[in-house]
């Protein structure tokens, strides 16, 4: 901890400001910084708004204020209101995420919310991604600036002085962990800016050199006991989130996290004790983790039987599902009873209809172990099987109870499946979260490879998803943005007669999304820039982009339409697209002209 004593004579005269710092320091310090943010922590009315926004200037970096960006997240509610109509712990969910990712970005200053840095996952991340200070602020002066808020939801009390002496003490032990404390007191606010410069000049130095000495330390020891490697800090501080999805009766929630599978039998007998589990999984997904999900049911005394069917798309068919429920019904599995989808995509639709379908709906619970499934078919209870005549033209709505996502399952997904799947996370930014993407073109190397980030970009989809579901489960409207990329993505998928040899589902969207961006761009919604950017993101993550990506390519413009023409969500001969005005703002654009489609398609082909 690197104390700062206010500048001697600056108290009590509060019109003199102190030395200021030179700019050469302030240079000197902002490379020091290099990509680190400066956080400010503290208590309400502390002053981190006020001087992180001089600070940002003095050092030239972008000032944000994550209480502001929540209250921009939730459509403009107050944070008040926020607390009042869905408690704090959704708040504190929301700025959590609000964090992740404004520091995915730096540097910046950022100014947080007086109970963020209570969270320890929002506090690992300030220390990877930041330094953080502390405004330590005496009471009196902190109740006299609150006093003339009424913004302030946590002391909405008969006893303002009192909860704010009690939340200070709760408070400051975990603030005192911060890299710097600054005393914040009267002082004129360019005092308070060049205070808090100088002591992060001073201080910065013994805070790398702390930080270097500490990586050692973990290093050596992982050196010398392997089993305390990684993982063991990542376990350490596990975390998971949590999207619920508000559906009246039929709400559940997604649990995303690390090493689920190991408490899945823990949460069934939470959800349903007493009930017996059929597991539906394919021979891919069975052979790497169906023993441990088996085993772990067993050692909760569930009892269970494993439907194993063929991986591929061929599986979803009217044969396997009318197999499936003959097999439940055999294994006596009764409507209290769990139907438990352990896979991809595939297996969810399947195992979903027959849930739905056996004893006019059983339990259903879902453990995707795919990317895609994982943030797009595991949410929003579509589930059912192909026709002869065409994809999921047979099914139902039907929610599962319960949504397990494992990163851990990820390991073993070949490459191409999780790129796949990533197209779809894209498709989420794209829809209506501009900063998602954002992050998601600043970190996309993180999301292949940490588990931290792909926690926080699945539970973002999901969230997303969910919100859209939840406001639109039938897909009267809203919903039809999911189909993002899709329009073109689908006809991709049926001219190469779904051979996931030559293309799967993601790289198809991928494409799609690619040619919905271009399209947007030439009826003029869309700057061509942004339409670029769109594709640049997917190619530089190793997605296709153009049509003469797809492998052995050698259609037309017209079979394409004609193919759109066949696509289940066309209502009477018009062809319905999602387009964008901006990255983040999606609209559905009903009744395109087939000329304008074919003009567009006739370039796309045309050029190299
Ligand atoms: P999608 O979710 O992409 O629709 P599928 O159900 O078709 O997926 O699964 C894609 C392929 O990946 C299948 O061959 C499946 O067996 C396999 N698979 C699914 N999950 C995993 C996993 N966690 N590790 C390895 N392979 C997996
Ligand atoms: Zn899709």
């Amino acid at each position: 901890m690197n104390k700062v004593q206010p500048i001697a004579g600056a108290q009590g005269s509060p019109a003199q400001t102190g030395p200021t710092l030179l700019d050469e320091r302030v240079a000197a310090l902002r490379s020091a910084l290099g990509e680190r943010s400066v956080v400010l922590v503290g208590m309400m009315g502390s002053g981190k708004s006020a001087i992180g926004q001089r600070l940002a200037s003095r050092l030239r970096v972008p000032f944000r204020d994550a209480d502001a960006e929540i209250v921009a997240a939730a459509a403009g509610m107050s944070i008040p209101e926020i607390f009042a109509k869905y408690g704090e712990d959704y708040f504190r969910n929301g700025e959590r995420r609000v964090i992740f990712r404004l520091l995915n970005s730096g540097p910046i200053v950022l100014a947080t919310g007086g109970g963020a840095f209570m969270d320890p996952r929002t506090r690992e991340r300030i220390a990877e991604r930041g330094v953080s200070v502390w405004f330590d602020a005496e009471h009196e002066l902190l109740l006299r600036r609150v006093r003339r808020k009424n913004d302030r939801p946590l002391l909405q009390t008969h006893d303002p002085s009192a909860t704010l002496r009690k939340l200070m003490e709760e408070r400051s032990p975990t603030y005192a962990l911060a890299d710097i404390r600054v005393e914040s007191r009267d002082a004129p606010q360019e005092t308070m800016v060049e205070e808090t410069l100088k002591a992060l000049a001073d201080g910065l130095p013994s805070i790398d050199a702390e930080r270097r000495d500490r990586r050692n330390r973990e290093a050596l020891e992982s050196m010398v006991n392997p089993s305390l490697g990684l993982d063991h800090h990542f376990r350490a501080s596990a975390q998971t989130e949590t999207v619920h999805v508000a559906l009246g009766g039929r709400s559940y929630d997604i649990v995303i996290g690390s090493g689920l599978l190991d408490s899945i039998g823990e949460r069934l007998a939470k959800i349903a004790p007493g009930a017996a589990c059929a597991i539906v999984t394919d021979r891919n997904v069975a052979k790497l983790y169906l023993e441990k999900v088996t085993q772990n049911l067993e050692d909760q005394g569930i009892r269970s039987t494993a439907i194993v069917v063929e991986p591929g798309e061929a599986s979803k068919c009217m044969p396997v599902f009318a197999q499936l429920c003959d097999n439940l019904l055999a294994a006596k599995i009764e409507r209290r009873d769990i139907v438990l989808a352990l896979g991809g995509g595939v297996v969810g639709d399947l195992a979903g209809f027959v849930a739905s379908s056996v004893r006019r709906g059983a339990r259903f619970i879902q453990v995707p172990t795919t990317l895609l499934a994982q943030v797009d078919s595991s949410v929003g209870g579509k589930t059912g099987v192909n026709s002869s005549l065409g994809k999921n033209l047979i099914g139902a709505f039907y929610q599962p109870s319960l949504v397990l996502a494992d990163v851990e399952t990820l390991k073993t997904l070949p490459p191409r499946e999780f790129r796949a799947g990533y197209a779809e996370v894209v498709k989420y930014g794209l829809i209506g979260d501009r900063r998602f993407f954002e992050w998601l073109e600043a970190d996309a190397d993180a999301i292949f490879h940490s588990k931290a980030e792909q926690i926080c970009a699945i539970a973002v989809s999901c969230c997303r998803k969910a919100g859209i579901v939840a406001r639109d489960e039938t897909e009267q409207g809203e919903r039809a943005l999911l189909n993002l990329g899709h329009t073109f993505g689908h006809a991709f998928e049926r001219i190469v007669k779904y051979d996931g040899a030559r293309l799967v589902h993601g790289e198809g969207v991928a494409i799609g999304m690619a040619c919905a961006a271009r399209f947007s761009a030439k009826l003029g919604f869309l700057p061509h820039e942004e339409a670029e950017r769109v594709a640049r993101h997917l190619a530089s993550v190793g997605l296709p982009t153009c049509i003469r990506d797809i492998a052995g390519w050698s259609g037309d413009g017209d079979e394409i339409l004609s193919a759109m023409y066949q696509d289940k969500k066309v209502e009477q001969g018009a062809l319905t697209f999602i387009l964008l005005r901006a990255v983040g703002e999606a609209f559905i654009a009903k009744s395109v002209a087939a000329e304008d489609v074919r003009a567009f398609l006739q370039d796309e082909l045309a050029s190299e």
